[in-house]
């Protein structure tokens, strides 16, 4: 009897955006690692150029950068025609584009009395185009990329997409409505999708990463003059029951698992990789 392995994913296509990112970037390595083509699709070329060398010549894989915004369709569609160029039919997708903004970021937690003279701190400041510019990039972010690079699976009546969730999709976190919302969004969506393709062989799932120093959540999470945990980044260890932040890597293996046909069966589900945070009620 064979061993299960991560075979199945040799010399197929791998699309993933965002891949130039903190997170993407150990994504591409687990896939890489297998001998899966990869195209990091991104809006910064440079870095997906330079991410896509790095791994490439670590794993012996083919890892291209290519230039694509999530939120043009043209340059999507523009951005599959090089790939099918340069590797082939895209067989796997992965959103990985998204993140938060301080433009979308409430000052205060909660609106007390003691500052209901200062509603700019609140929900009441929030300027529509922050929040406007996190919703699309994590929700149309998702869908139009979707839409242009599962042609090639819906040819060959086989496929995979991968969304990339987060902790605020099962419970919003304070101060961050618009990513909340549009991460809520990603699990609702995951779902339909799911069972809109299902019987044409393309599965749809998601991993929910719990909580990851990265650069889009560095100046919530850390005290920039001590260089230790802000008193929200305590707060999240404290709610870890590991009792730490995840390690870009430690979403490999749910990465892999997903992809592959070794969960063949799967569909319309979304993990969480986060150190027991969604499990626990906070007592
Ligand atoms: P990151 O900021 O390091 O990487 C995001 C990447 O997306 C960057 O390379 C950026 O250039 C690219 N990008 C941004 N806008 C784009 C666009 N319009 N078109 C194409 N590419 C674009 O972020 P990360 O922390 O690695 O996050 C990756 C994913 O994981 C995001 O969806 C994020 O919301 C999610 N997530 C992160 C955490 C965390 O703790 N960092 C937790 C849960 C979920």
């Amino acid at each position: 009897m064979n061993p299960l392995s991560f075979n199945d994913l040799q010399g197929k296509v791998c699309v993933i955006t965002g891949g130039a990112g903190v997170l993407g970037s150990a994504m591409v390595k687990a896939i890489a690692s297998v001998g899966t083509k990869i195209a990091i699709a991104d809006i910064n070329k440079e870095v997906a150029d330079k991410v896509a060398a790095e791994i490439a010549a670590e794993s012996g894989a083919q890892v291209i950068g290519v230039e694509a915004n999530v939120l043009d369709k043209a340059s999507l569609e523009k951005a599959k025609a090089e790939i099918n160029e340069k590797l082939g039919e895209i067989d796997i997708l992965i959103n990985g584009a998204g993140g938060n903004s301080p433009q979308a970021t409430t000052k205060v937690e909660q609106l007390l009395e003691e500052n209901i003279d200062r509603l700019e701190d609140s929900f009441y400041g929030l300027e529509m185009e922050g929040f406007d510019k996190v919703f699309a990039l994590n929700f149309k972010g998702t869908l139009l990329p979707t839409m242009v690079f599962t042609t090639d699976m819906l040819k060959n009546r086989k496929g995979v997409v991968l969304n990339v969730s987060s902790m605020n999709s099962y419970k919003p976190l304070t101060k961050i409505p618009a990513y909340s919302a549009a991460k809520a969004s990603i699990n609702n969506f995951t779902e339909w999708l799911a069972v809109h393709l299902a019987k044409v062989g393309i599965r749809v799932n998601a991993i929910a990463p719990g909580f990851f120093i990265t650069n889009q959540n560095r100046f919530l999470v850390t005290d920039e003059k001590t260089g230790g945990y802000s008193p929200r980044g305590q707060k999240i260890v404290d709610n870890t029951p590991m009792g730490k932040f995840g390690e870009p890597e430690d979403l490999q293996g749910a990465t892999l698992f997903l992809i592959s046909d070794i969960s063949n069966f799967i569909t319309g589900i979304v993990i969480p990789v986060d150190g027991g945070y969604s499990a626990f009620g906070g007592v």
